[in-house]
């Protein structure tokens, strides 16, 4: 390692190269997703050429990479192994133009996601990815996990904002697809392949983003209703009346709901407790003289078809963060559960329900203690899952995955809606994928890179 790591501090010079204790626990958290090892030092390249010339000598050393941004991942995708090179991007943080006509933003991997934020705020526009770690997750990240979020249903995936990418493959090419164009139908999109690879098939170093026209008003309800059929019906109530401005619809299960009342001091449950589902939902217009009475209105429809039996609008912005923290806040009362699991799976919407009830039962049968919160992104097909069973060893982790992807698997649904597969997940992506889809991506991995140097053990 001694004469690649002297070439290596050429290309970075000395304050882009971390060794030994140097290295701070940043590049080693794995979040409780498995363990870190020692990597042989961590390297914060400043360009696109840095990091092709860093590739091409670990490429021909056979050392192997483990690209990281905000390392906010849930799945351990940047978790690094022992004398791993960790490629950190965190220093290529330039936005390097935000065109308004065009309505794109050019920026580079390691952008905190924020940032980005702020500055399409700040040119008249929203760029619309978002989730809870804005942050600290970088551009870089957000796109090789193609995340999801809390806009998804208005927006699509991170995929769905992308427009250019430039990536470095294994052996230090280049390959520039900055376009910029919604239509660009010249062979083979090449981006697709890499967004949501999680550092297994390239470095991204500069992407292309789409930015979105600012929404001039946004509305939110918080509901309570009796029945799974009532929380779908009202879905498709809010999606054709709102003329496409619905932004966000999260459903909660009731022992989601009555578990922050209990066990989150700081939070504030709008409704009384006696519901068997609750949505938050956000309507994001661009009518500051209409919005809100069309939103009353939809929600009193549902009301008179009896699809919502109680409900609060919020008033301010204070009270929409007040609404919002109750789905994204109850980390104070899962800091009393003990030693959890958390899951992240999509499915059919009409499953969904007989997916809880079964995920439920199924874990008490084994775990008679066991508490199994469910809530999540309805719109989307996706739910979250947290489940406590008073035992944190990877046997029970074992037991309760198996559980939970064995339904999924018999629901035709993904063990990863939106986080990855990483090494938290790798056991059971042919529990969602056929043996010719996995193959195909094999092959893939080994035509861009032969060595096996990127991200090893991640994924595949
Ligand atoms: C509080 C919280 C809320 C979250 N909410 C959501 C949510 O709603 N939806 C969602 O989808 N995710 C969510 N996440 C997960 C996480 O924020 C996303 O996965 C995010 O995209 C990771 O970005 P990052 O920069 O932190 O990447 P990292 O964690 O550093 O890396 C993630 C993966 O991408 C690879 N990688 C990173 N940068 C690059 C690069 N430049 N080139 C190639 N590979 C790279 C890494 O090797 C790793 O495999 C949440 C996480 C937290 C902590």
């Amino acid at each position: 390692m001694g004469h690649l790591l002297d070439d290596l501090a050429v290309i970075v010079d000395t304050s882009g190269i971390l060794t030994g204790n140097d290295i701070g626990s940043r590049y080693t958290d794995t979040r409780g997703h498995g363990a870190a090892g020692v990597p042989a030092c961590v390297l914060r390249p400043t360009s696109t050429a840095q990091v092709s010339s860093i590739l091409k000598l670990c490429n021909d050393a056979g050392r192997t990479v483990v690209p990281q941004g905000g390392m906010t991942g849930l799945v351990g995708g940047g978790t690094p192994g022992d004398g791993d090179v960790v490629l950190s991007l965190e220093r290529m943080n330039v936005i390097e133009e935000i065109d308004s006509t065009g309505r794109t933003m050019i920026a580079e991997a390691g952008v905190v996601l924020e940032t980005a934020h702020d500055a399409a705020d700040d040119a008249g526009f929203v760029l619309p990815i978002d989730l809870g770690a804005r942050g600290s997750a970088t551009l870089g990240g957000l796109i090789s996990t193609n995340a999801g979020g809390n806009r998804v249903i208005r927006y699509g995936m991170t995929r769905q904002s992308v427009l250019g990418l430039e990536v470095v493959l294994a052996d230090g090419t280049v390959l520039t697809s900055m376009n910029r164009m919604l239509k660009n139908n010249a062979g083979y999109d090449l981006k697709q392949m890499f967004i949501g690879s999680e550092g297994t098939l390239c470095i991204v170093t500069r992407c292309v983003l789409r930015l979105q026209p600012k929404p001039l008003t946004t509305s939110t309800a918080f509901v309570g209703m009796n029945d799974f059929q009532s929380v779908i019906g009202f879905l498709a109530l809010l999606d054709s009346r709102l003329g496409g401005d619905l932004g966000a619809f999260e459903v909660m299960w009731s022992e989601y709901y009555d578990f922050v009342g209990e066990r989150c001091p700081t939070l504030k449950p709008p409704l009384p407790a006696e519901h068997k589902f609750y949505v938050l939902t956000d309507a994001l217009g661009a009518d500051p003289d209409g919005d809100k009475e069309r939103f009353e209105a939809v929600l009193e429809v549902a009301h008179n078809q009896g699809l919502i039996q109680n409900g609060v609008i919020a008033q301010s912005d204070a009270d929409r963060e007040g609404l919002w923290a109750i789905r994204e806040g109850a980390w104070e009362g899962f800091r009393t559960l003990g030693p959890m699991f958390t899951y992240d799976v999509s499915m059919p919407i009409l499953t969904m329900d007989g997916f809880a009830t079964r995920a439920m039962v199924e874990i008490e049968a084994v775990f008679p203690f066991a508490t199994t919160l469910i809530l999540g992104h309805l719109g989307d097909g996706n739910l979250h899952a947290v489940v406590a069973v008073g035992d944190g060893s990877g046997l029970a982790h074992r037991k309760v995955n198996d559980i939970l992807y064995g339904i999924i698997r018999d629901l035709g649904g993904s063990v990863s809606a939106e986080h990855g597969i990483g090494t938290e997940k790798l056991d059971y992506l042919s529990w969602s994928r056929t043996d010719a889809e996995v193959e195909v991506m094999r092959a893939l991995k080994r035509m861009l890179d032969p060595k096996g140097i990127l991200n090893p053990g991640k994924v595949l």
